[in-house]
């Protein structure tokens, strides 16, 4: 791994634990079904390209993103495999979607228009993968309005039907799955629809992370994969649920591949009653021994985590107190002896036997850990750390 020495912060990746978790996805879907890793919002803040390189090392088919400039960051970055494009792409763009082959996903009558325009003036075909509504009501198009697509696109031979799918609203949040159950009934009417208008799409898709879990029947020839593969459960209920379907050891499974850290930049003694950061939030009941850390909310440390969390020093828990800073934090290392300028803090992750889950931080901040990975500022440097390394041996 590149040397950290000269870094505040920077966010390491274990190839080991990314691995383990494709392979337990792998082995929950087959050999034959396309795992497309989902890696929008910089691959959930873990790093676009570092995951896509580890995506595509260990057995991932293909990619999701959201919009176009993450597509061509993967081609720049060398990766050949097929994105599938998930969110809207303005139409005056189409034609870069034609001219990287990405496919796009569909769910208006006008877009198809001005996506089969591109393809035919670059004589290319352009591939759409159709978003079908089932109950979620976000993007996607069902009654009439998948009608009149339908009949559209069948007018438009530059355009490739390879795909058709749609997105549970409510999976994870919840162990009871009727409300999905009755959104793949939907998914399937839909696909009746469109092969009766004459469409034969080869990649049929509706699990997420947390479906492809608990929700065997909505794997079909293609699973997006998000938050699993980084190494969380989608949520406390999607464990809970898939504990009760498998064997116990499965649960073990989901290694976290993110560890953030940051080196102490000053520790300094205050005395009791001493008031600390911004707005005097927090007085001290005794002579405090405080490190501060280089990092803050514009890093993507929570201004909610004020006096509420803390981080691990020495492998063990120093609390933030006062309020979290747009570049730094302030905790507590009274009772953790021999703390020095540039030791190594882990904000999110494993140090010693202690452990701090984007989970708890989510907590903390009140909100999911899919918001916390996600908003990691993308000017932390990133490294895989790689299998042969010995993990945490370094610091
Ligand atoms: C983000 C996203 C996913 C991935 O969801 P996870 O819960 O992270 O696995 C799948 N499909 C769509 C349409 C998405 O937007």
């Amino acid at each position: 791994m590149d040397d950290t020495r000269g870094l505040n912060s920077w966010i390491e990746l274990s190839e080991s634990a990314y691995r383990q978790n494709l392979s337990l996805f792998r082995r929950r879907v087959g050999p034959k079904v396309e795992l497309s890793a989902v890696v929008k919002g910089n691959a959930y803040g873990h790093g676009a390209v570092q995951i896509a390189g580890l995506a595509a090392a260990h057995g991932a088919d293909s990619f999701c993103v959201h919009a176009l400039e993450e597509a061509q960051q993967l081609r720049d970055a060398g990766f050949q495999q097929d994105v599938l494009l998930l969110g809207h792409v303005p139409r005056r763009r189409l034609g870069d979607v034609v001219a990287g082959d990405f496919r796009l996903v569909l769910f208006d009558v006008e877009t198809a228009r001005s996506f089969a325009e591109a393809a035919r003036s670059q004589g290319r075909r352009g591939r759409v993968h159709l978003k079908l509504e089932t109950g979620t009501h976000r993007q996607g198009l069902g009654g009439e309005d998948l009608g009149a697509l339908l009949d559209t696109l069948g007018g438009l031979p530059d355009l490739e039907v390879e795909g058709a799918y749609t997105h549970f609203a409510n999976v994870e949040d919840t162990t009871d799955h009727r409300y999905a159950h009755a959104q793949l009934e939907r998914f399937r009417s839909a696909l009746d629809r469109v092969r009766e208008a004459g469409f034969a799409p080869t990649r049929r898709h509706a699990a997420c992370s947390a479906a492809a879990l608990v929700l065997g029947d909505s794997i079909f020839e293609m699973v997006r994969l998000g938050i699993g593969q980084y190494g969380h459960w989608s949520s406390k209920e999607t464990l809970l649920s898939f504990r009760d379907r498998q064997d116990v050891e499965g649960t073990q499974s989901l290694r976290p591949v993110l560890t953030w850290k940051a080196r102490i930049s000053q520790v300094k003694t205050v005395p009791a009653d001493a008031f600390v950061g911004y707005g005097c939030t927090y007085q001290t009941t005794r002579p405090t021994r405080l490190a501060i850390l280089p990092v803050g909310y514009s890093d993507g440390y929570p201004r909610s985590v004020s006096n509420a969390g803390h981080v691990l020093i020495h492998g063990r828990r120093a609390p933030v107190r006062g309020r979290v800073c747009m570049n730094l934090i302030l905790v507590d290392v009274t009772d953790i002896p021999g703390v020095a300028v540039e030791d190594v803090a882990v904000l999110i992750g494993t140090q010693g036997d202690q452990e701090v889950p984007a989970e708890r931080v989510a907590d903390w901040a009140g909100t999911i850990q899919y918001e916390i990975l996600a908003g990691l500022g993308r000017h932390l440097p990133r490294f895989v750390v790689p299998e042969t390394a010995v993990e945490g041996g370094s610091e």
